[in-house]
Parts: C-alpha cells; sequence; structure tokens
C-alpha cells in the first residue's frame, strides 16, 4: 500500500467513526506520526497532502523537519527532556506531553528568552501504566492551577496513551475517562476563557474508538507508514 492510500483510508475511517458517534470528521485532526520514518517517506506523506507531524526525540524532529520541501505543523509526542527545550522553536506548534512541574518551568524560562509561547496538553496516565508517562488523573487539577503561574505556556487540553496489551474494550473506557476528566475540568472552569478543546488520543490500533470517545487529534504512524522495525 501506498502512504497516499493508507492516508486516504485513515481518512475514511476517522470520517466513519466521526460520524457514528455524531461528531464532524472535520473536528477530528490526524497527526501523522513520523518518528523513525525516514525522510523520503515523510516527504511522501507531505506530498499526499500531510502538514501535521508528530515526533517523539527533539533530536530526530531537528535533523527531519529541515529536509521537507514545505512548512509543517509539528508535534512533540513523547517525552520531553527539560535539557532539550532549548532546541526546540516555534515551528513546533503543540507538546503533548507536559507531565510534570520541572519541564512546565524549563518551556516558561526558554519561552521568556525566546520569547515563545508554547502550546501544551497535559499527559494523562488514565490507565496507570507503570510503564507510561503522564501525571495521576487526581494530580491534574492542581496541576493545571499551578500552570496559570506560567504564562508561556498555554494547555489546550490533555493527551494519553493507551495501556500496552489493554483490550478494545478497556482502551476505549481510557479514552472515555479523559473526556470525563476533561469535562470536569471544563465545570470546574480552570481556565476561564480557555476551554481544554482537545483530547490527544488514539494510535494506529485504536483511533478509530478514540473518535467515537471525542478525540480531536489522533496520533497515528504506522498505519500510514507501516511498522516501524
Ligand atoms: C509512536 C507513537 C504513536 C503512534 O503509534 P502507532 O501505533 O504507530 O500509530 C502515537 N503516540 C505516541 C505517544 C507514540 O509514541
Amino acid at each position: 500500500m501506498s502512504i497516499a492510500k493508507n492516508i486516504e483510508e485513515v481518512k475514511q475511517r476517522v470520517a466513519a467513526a466521526a460520524e457514528r458517534s455524531g461528531r464532524k470528521p472535520e473536528d477530528v485532526a490526524i497527526l501523522a506520526v513520523s518518528k523513525t520514518v525516514s525522510a523520503d517517506r515523510v516527504i511522501e506523506a507531505y506530498e499526499a497532502g500531510i502538514r501535521a507531524f508528530g515526533e517523539n526525540k527533539v533530536q530526530e524532529w531537528q535533523d527531519k523537519h529541515v529536509l521537507l520541501p514545505g512548512e509543517c505543523a509539528w508535534h512533540i509526542i513523547g517525552r520531553l527532556q527539560s535539557n532539550k527545550v532549548k532546541y526546540l522553536d516555534d515551528s513546533i506548534v503543540l507538546i503533548h506531553s507536559l507531565d510534570r512541574i520541572s519541564l512546565l518551568e524549563k518551556l516558561h524560562e526558554e519561552g521568556d528568552k525566546r520569547r515563545i509561547k508554547w502550546n501544551t496538553l497535559v499527559q494523562v496516565n488514565v490507565a496507570r501504566d507503570e510503564a507510561k508517562a503522564g501525571l495521576e488523573t487526581d494530580e491534574v487539577i492542581d496541576f493545571l492551577k499551578v500552570v496559570k503561574e506560567y504564562p508561556n505556556v498555554r494547555v489546550h487540553g490533555l493527551m494519553t496513551i493507551g495501556a500496552f496489551n489493554a483490550g478494545p474494550a478497556e482502551t476505549k473506557g481510557y479514552f472515555r475517562k479523559l473526556r470525563e476528566i476533561r469535562d470536569d475540568l471544563q465545570r470546574k472552569g480552570i481556565f476561564p476563557g480557555d476551554t481544554l478543546p482537545h483530547l490527544s488520543m488514539g494510535m494506529s490500533q485504536d483511533y478509530e474508538m478514540a473518535v467515537e470517545e471525542g478525540a480531536t487529534i489522533v496520533r497515528v504512524g504506522s498505519v500510514i507508514f507501516g511498522h516501524r522495525n
């Protein structure tokens, strides 16, 4: 299968899942996760119309993003080390993995130096998977209160990764839970004027379920680029 065909299929599946759940297909963004994928294949996706890519390593983003023929929106989706923040620039449109105060402080500090306001999502470890990063569910509200003290960092929503080895029903439950956490925060009015619109959830195995549960961004790699080595 060509990358262009894969993209077409993902778009159709996203649209179908959105319609099934009474949502609009255009309310769900497809983020092509290009980690470990060679630049020429990322360019193939670019030529098929993709303009939003996700990487989990800063070094890989640095090497790759300069090779694309035009401007793209890059997303950092993996654990972000504080000492790598200085390499990021404003082509990073969204950091999905804000998960600790020390990173918040670092982003704020670099933002001050370089006059960048970072757009982020708070990663929540809904599945309580030991191997995964992210705040515990009950830590999110206090974390968001702290975020308000760091005006160079804006939070636009929440992100989660399901659990390795979880079955479909369990995974769907995690996605629903993330939406409920977000809805609860909205009700509590943590950010007046900013309603945490985004839910980044769903990967190649489970993005359709994520859309059914309210994902606004699905992060899909292998269904577009094929299996990673
Ligand atoms: C690798 C990765 C993805 C994409 O995984 P696929 O299964 O290839 O779709 C999504 N989110 C995060 C955080 C990842 O690290």
